[in-house]
């Protein structure tokens, strides 16, 4: 199968054709949380973009094996093998297993991945479960002769790998610039080399969570775990694999040396990369104090909000933004995407309303078409929002009696919607959702104000009207009957 698909590939700096190793199988790796804190928001961001590229990539017919991990051990606080495990140092502070943490923080992180509507993975393997992979990768890589052990603790060599292999492929840095910026081994180093990254620790004493291993007892680095689980589970070579750009200079760079010194080749052909967040135009970062939690955003409960904005309206605003440009949180922009998506919503429940007519004046065919050449070009969400808001006019014009559609445009208009709005941006209406007694209260409460109406009682088809307004929702009378909307 072939597709017009282009994908900007932070491996080659530009947009490529997207052709899939073996189509029309598509290997998609995602590197996923680390659960132990909260999921914030920028994590979010990068897990609905890439919902809405397995989302695309499964519409354009393609069968893709999707791959998001857990990260559930060997992430210390410094990328580069400094300071204490994430996870025990959490569990000593809240007086928890190590195990309860990762439990607590998942199941936290799969509620709000529910609450934005993404796709589950179609495997989310765990590290703590594939710690017999991590060993036989780190001694594959010892054996080819790119690390070594010094007292329990295997080293990968970043030096003597550079000389065959280019060790800043992804980022393009100079090995100098790098070395330069990394600080001088002291006497306390068991490292040969500046860059030289774990592949396995030695445990201390004191450490809880740790397994056998032929280097004594330890665990796994962090950036193992994904070698090991992606090779196992897409093969040596895969098709994409993503993450939020802070992880290419590291994790990503240090994905492809293992996996080149083990297999000998870069594991994925595509790497795509996500960008930050930022509030008001800074970067958001807790320690700035600018970082909001998505519970927070969606309750509006911090004092950088002026109110909550729901999990739709928030899928949404991402989606409004390219998945490489910055995405910048601020009240006025959520306040625009929320009557944005309202508005994309509530002429998307005029369409069973929508009566055909003999002639057709709407070229649905055409439209699909941009709707696809906006995906295409490497997944641009915020031109295919706007192709459909096109159509929210053409809805909405066809209800005003103005525009002409026949049966079968009807039919390609619902279709149309399905697939682009439900399907692919992956939207759903809350406020169908979430009111379906509300549905009927309101139905009721108009069916009331006919009788007024019909009764000559405009003082009490008024003071319906008015009061409803008040409380945000909005009567539209038509020939057809009169429907409502919640602003
Ligand atoms: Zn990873």
């Amino acid at each position: 199968m072939s597709s017009n698909l282009v994908i900007y590939n932070t491996l080659s700096r530009k947009k490529e054709i997207f052709e899939p190793i073996n189509p029309p199988m598509v290997g998609l790796y995602v590197c996923g949380p680390t659960v132990y804190s909260d999921v914030h928001l920028g994590n979010c961001r990068t897990f609905v973009s890439f919902d809405l590229i397995y989302r695309y990539l499964l519409y354009l017919g393609y069968k893709v094996r999707y791959v998001r991990n857990i990260t559930d051990a060997g992430h210390l606080e410094g990328d580069r093998d400094e300071g204490d495990d994430k996870f025990a140092k959490k569990a000593k502070l809240e007086q928890l297993e190590p195990m309860e943490i990762v439990q607590k923080y998942t199941i936290g992180f799969h509620d709000v991945l529910r609450l934005f509507n993404t796709l589950p993975p179609s495997i989310e393997p765990t590290a703590t479960g594939h710690i017999a992979e991590q060993i036989e990768m780190v001694k594959q890589i010892i054996n080819n002769g790119y690390a070594y052990e010094v007292n329990g603790t295997v080293y990968f060599d970043v030096e003597k790998y550079s000389k065959s292999n280019d060790y800043t492929i992804l980022t393009n840095r100079q090995l100098e610039d790098m070395l330069n910026n990394t600080r001088e081994l002291g006497g306390q180093d068991e490292k040969r080399g500046r860059l030289d990254f774990a592949l396995w620790i030695k445990a201390k004493p004191e450490h809880i969570m740790r397994w056998p291993s032929p280097w004594g007892i330890g665990f796994p680095g962090w950036h193992i775990e994904c070698s090991a689980m992606s090779n196992k589970y897409l093969g040596h070579q895969f098709d994409i694999h993503g993450g939020g750009m802070d992880l290419a200079a590291t994790h990503h760079t240090n994905e492809i040396a293992q996996s080149q010194a083990c297999n000998h080749t870069n594991p994925a052909k595509y790497w795509m990369h996500t960008n930050m967040l930022t509030v008001n135009g800074a970067r958001m970062s807790k320690s700035a104090g600018n970082g909001f939690l998505p519970r927070e955003l969606f309750t509006g409960d911090h004092p950088l909000l002026n109110r909550g904005y729901s999990p739709m309206s928030v899928r949404f605003f991402m989606l409004q933004a390219h998945y490489r440009s910055t995405l910048d949180f601020s009240n006025d922009a959520l306040e625009a995407s929320d009557k944005g998506y309202r508005r994309l919503m509530n002429a998307i429940a005029l369409l069973p309303k929508l009566k055909p007519s003999a002639t057709s004046e709407v070229d649905l065919e055409e439209i699909k078409q941009r709707c696809i050449m906006a995906m295409n070009d490497d997944f641009n969400s915020p031109v295919l929002i706007a192709e459909l808001f096109e159509v929210v006019r053409i809805i909405n014009s066809v209800y005003d009696n103005k525009t002409k559609i026949d049966a079968k445009g009807l039919n390609e208009l619902q279709t149309l919607i399905n697939d682009f709005v439900f399907n692919i941006l992956g939207l759903k209406d809350e406020h169908i959702e979430n009111n379906g007694d509300l549905e009927k209260l309101m139905e009721f409460i108009i069916k009331l104000r006919q009788e007024a109406k019909a009764a000559k009682d405009y003082a009490t088809s008024d003071l319906i009207r008015n009061g409803l307004q008040e409380m945000g929702f909005q009567l539209k009378d038509s020939k057809e009957g009169t429907i409502w909307s919640k602003s």
